[in-house]
């Protein structure tokens, strides 16, 4: 295990984001990091991998700058990278929410909650527990209990929230997701939309797996993850799976994306039933005429 991924964020002003991600990007690549970064005027989010060395030293330069200060590093260990390129993109906001009127996590979130708390709150009955993520990130793997948003993308939360509100009002609400960028956002909106007790899980579902009380516990599953490992255990107490076979509903965690470019829908399934099924979630993107999977074994 000679390397790490590092996943983090960190919200603060960057006023010029196009010369910052130059910038940025010359001392990824002359630390021989891979991975994606998001730069934006309101911060960074990341994912990288690289040497244990390396990986120490873009931190410890990040932790150094003072628009930096606090930043927190998720780190796993990996026996190697875990992506094919040093990619840094500007984009609009840290996490796509595309609200109107947009939240500044600096001014307004939720209470930070320590995982071993978390822990604890979770067998609180006026507690209720949102999973901040994606369906397909929650059919992976979750905790036991926990609310899931019927949402394929992050910036249909909100609507999803409005539309469900009977479900949580008068609760004390807690928020996760996997590092916790976007409960900042997610929970600054919540108290916005006149929700007092509002809370999130600090560091996210990675940090929770780690804490030497909560040892992710009450996790069932896998922990989604946007890099090439496309998932990582959580709970270090039991292992209960929760997949399920896109196609015959049997217990499964291997995810694969459908065969059709133009699809690209993610969906859980066996090696066995990508075969029968032409690595594709339906007819149609079976027959598509660019399918991968055709392509790919000359069918
Ligand atoms: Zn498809």
């Amino acid at each position: 295990m000679n390397y790490q991924v590092l996943l983090y964020y960190h919200y603060t002003f960057i006023e010029d984001p196009q010369s910052f991600k130059e910038e940025h990007l010359l001392w990824c690549k002359s630390l021989n990091l891979l991975g994606r970064i998001y730069v934006t005027q309101e911060g960074i989010n990341g994912t990288v991998s690289g040497t244990i060395n390396e990986t120490e030293t873009y931190m410890q330069g990040l932790k150094n700058n003072p628009k930096f200060k606090g930043i927190i590093f998720k780190i796993d260990e990996a026996e190697n990278h875990v992506f094919k390129k040093m990619k840094i993109k500007i984009k609009n906001e840290l996490v796509n929410f595309s609200l109107e009127d947009d939240v500044n996590p600096l001014e307004i979130t939720g209470e930070y909650i320590e995982p071993a708390q978390f822990y604890e709150r979770l067998s609180d009955p006026d507690t209720i527990v949102i999973d901040a993520r994606n369906t397909y990130e929650y059919d992976l793997g979750h905790f036991k209990g926990a609310i899931r948003p019927d949402i394929e993308t992050f910036r249909e939360l909100p609507q999803w929230i409005r539309n469900h509100k009977s479900l949580i009002e008068g609760k004390k609400i807690i928020t996760y997701c996997t590092g916790g960028v976007r409960c900042e956002k997610f929970t600054g909106w919540l108290k916005r939309e006149g929700f007092n007790d509002v809370a999130q899980l600090h560091g996210g579902i990675v940090t929770y797996s780690k804490d030497p009380i909560a040892q992710g516990q009450s996790w069932n599953g896998l922990c989604y993850v946007f890099d090439e490992r496309i998932s990582v255990p959580i709970n270090k107490v039991e292992h209960v799976v929760v997949g399920k076979d896109y196609f015959t509903g049997e217990p499964c965690e291997r995810y694969i994306n459908c065969a059709n470019p133009d699809c690209n829908k993610q969906i859980i399934c066996s090696e066995e039933n990508e075969r029968a099924n032409l690595g594709s979630c339906s007819l149609s993107c079976r027959e598509h005429p660019r399918n991968r999977y055709t392509i790919k074994y000359n069918l």
